[in-house]
């Protein structure tokens, strides 16, 4: 139940945000969506539609997901690669002196309020 965490404190931030802004209703929440978050999108998708019926300013919100693409850095030449093709390694230099730096987030991008 990995998707419905993630929706609930998406959820939350978002009813947050309405809150602090008064704001009624959300009309569409987009979502930045790591390519290797863990999150399948179809889940994601059935959790939220299911999460926001006992919201009452979320109750009609539109769901938009993004999907970020994964992207590692090399420490030792300082490039960047697709995680999702290479893997650990750099494959400029052999290094794996790398980390992700992009693609593991899901980040709420834009409300779209009534
Ligand atoms: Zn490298």
């Amino acid at each position: 139940m990995h998707e419905l965490g993630i929706v609930f404190s998406v959820i939350q931030q978002v009813e947050k945000a309405a809150k602090e802004n008064d704001v009624k209703k959300v009309k569409k929440v987009t979502l930045e969506v790591g390519e290797v978050s863990t999150i399948v999108p179809s889940y994601f998708e059935d959790c939220w539609k299911w999460s926001i019926k006992k919201s009452e300013v979320m109750n009609e919100c539109e769901l938009e997901m993004i999907i970020i693409k994964a992207g590692t850095y090399c420490e030792d030449c300082g490039k960047t690669y697709s995680t999702t093709q290479y893997g650990k390694k750099c494959p400029y230099c052999g290094s794996e002196k790398t980390y992700l730096y992009t693609g593991k987030d899901v980040v709420i991008k834009s409300l779209e309020v009534v």
